[in-house]
């Protein structure tokens, strides 16, 4: 596992800062958003660090397609048929958290385009 000193989503895969875990698999840790913008929001991380889901998408594409997986066992789980996915890449779009994950959004009516 590839882990970065200081990374948020790290310390929260390896166990060393709580999150409410909802679902794990090998590569993938899915715990809840601790600033819930819907009744399910949901962070889907891979459990190696990259920076954003490009570099992901670049490093490891089957820990890329995970996270999508992941996040629609859980958006089923949790009863949901509609969901958003969504992966902030860069701090202009309000990327805060500089290791990839994908942002599971359920449970309320959204619209289009986002803000
Ligand atoms: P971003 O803005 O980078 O796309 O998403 C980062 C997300 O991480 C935000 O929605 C924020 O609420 C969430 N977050 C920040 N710090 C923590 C934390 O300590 N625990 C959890 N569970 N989520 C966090």
């Amino acid at each position: 596992m590839t882990a970065a000193d200081d990374c948020l989503f790290c310390k929260i895969v390896a166990g060393e800062i709580p999150a409410e875990v909802v679902h794990v698999t090998e590569s993938a840790v899915a715990f809840r958003d601790i600033n819930a913008q819907a009744p399910t929001h949901v962070l889907v991380v891979p459990r190696d660090h990259y920076a954003n889901a490009v570099e992901l998408a670049e490093g490891d594409p089957a820990a890329t397609a995970e996270l999508v997986r992941v996040a629609a066992a859980v958006a089923t789980a949790e009863g949901h048929d509609d969901y958003r996915l969504v992966f902030n890449t860069g701090p202009g779009v309000g990327q805060t958290v500089f290791h990839a994950h994908l942002h599971l959004l359920a449970g309320r009516p959204m619209t289009w385009p986002p803000g």
